[in-house]
């Protein structure tokens, strides 16, 4: 069998989802015997024009990790789409925006302001900002341009499948691997997770339903074998899709919602809202506002994985239009 061209690529990431590639320990070398890695910017050099010259179609499969945030990263994501046969959203900054997209509750100038001129550390009396173009005796200097908000992928470029995860973790990315290597890959738009939502098949013991507020992980120890919501900690798994093997979950900790939302969830935040109050027993505004005030950061909580996603960013766009 030919082997395949694969290029992976980073826009507004952390590199925790090329780690993540790394973390498939000797299945790499099966990796490297189906695959010609012809893009890895984290692991070998290449040029731009080296990319523009690729001819369309050239690259089998693209794994392309992390969110749009500048005009650069805009660029090569069109670049690598017109030149890929399958291009697959990988980690959930690209899938959903992910942490980057928690950027979308300030906007451009909103951000520059905060980081050059008024945080704590900056000193910047000429006020000066960052511009995308800058005149020198030597010429014009450029820098990609600083995108009012941040993009899901998709929102970009057009996807042929989703991996989510925070990172996708390694049994999934090597599911995917194989899928595409053997060419049987499922139908175009699908998510290559499961399609429960983690509460679904989760083991833990669930009975308790009157909450009078939350808990932060750090204050208490929970019973490992009960429900975490049902202790008190905010757990997204009745919002969050299945797929994960419950990393955070064995390890009693809360999950926190990086595989996204199922395909029958609108928005991930809305739902965890609601699943939320339907545990809670406040029968007054006042119990219900007390309540609420125990979770700290609600909508950084509620929305950390998928703003630029969300139902929420969509009526902003919209009033902004
Ligand atoms: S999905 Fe998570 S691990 Fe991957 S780039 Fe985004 S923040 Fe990093
Ligand atoms: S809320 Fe969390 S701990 Fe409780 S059943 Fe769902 S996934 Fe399990
Ligand atoms: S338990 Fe939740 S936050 Fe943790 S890895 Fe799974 S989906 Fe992500």
């Amino acid at each position: 069998m030919p082997k395949l061209n694969l290029a992976i690529y980073w826009a507004a990431a952390c590199g925790g989802c090329d780690v993540a590639i790394l973390d498939l320990d000797e299945k790499i070398l099966n990796v490297a015997e189906a695959a010609n890695i012809v893009l890895w910017p984290i692991a070998m050099d290449y040029k731009y024009q080296d990319l523009s010259l690729l001819p369309k179609d050239s690259i089998d499969v693209c794994l392309f990790n992390g969110a749009v945030r500048n005009s650069e990263q805009k660029e090569l994501a069109e670049i690598l789409r017109e030149r890929s046969r399958v291009m697959v959203a990988f980690g959930s900054c690209a899938c959903f925006g992910g942490i980057p997209g928690l950027a979308n509750f300030s906007n451009r100038e909103g951000i520059l302001k905060r980081v050059y001129k008024t945080s704590p550390t900056t000193v910047n009396h000429e006020g000066i900002l960052p511009q995308a173009e800058t005149a020198v005796p030597e010429g014009t200097l450029t820098l990609p341009a600083f995108m009012n908000r941040v993009y899901t992928l998709n929102q970009v470029v057009d996807v042929d499948y989703y991996l989510p995860g925070c990172p996708p973790p390694p049994d999934l990315i090597w599911t995917a691997v194989e899928a595409i290597v053997s060419g049987n890959l499922p139908p175009k738009g699908s998510v290559i997770a499961g399609t429960k939502s983690l509460c679904d098949t989760c083991q833990r013991v669930k009975e308790q339903k009157n909450l009078k507020g939350f808990v932060r992980p750090h204050e208490i120890i929970p019973d490992p074998e009960k429900c975490l919501l049902e202790q008190g900690l905010v757990c997204c798994g009745p919002a969050t899709r299945d797929g994960c093997g419950h990393r955070c979950i064995k390890a009693n900790m809360p999950c926190r919602g990086c595989f996204g939302p199922t395909g029958n969830i609108h928005d991930q935040g809305a739902k965890l809202v609601s699943a939320l109050t339907s545990i809670l027993q406040a029968t007054t505004k006042e119990e219900a506002r007390q309540a609420a005030e125990t979770i700290v950061d609600a909508a950084g909580t509620f929305y950390r994985f998928g703003l630029p996603d969300a139902l929420l960013q969509r009526v902003k766009r919209r009033e902004q239009a």
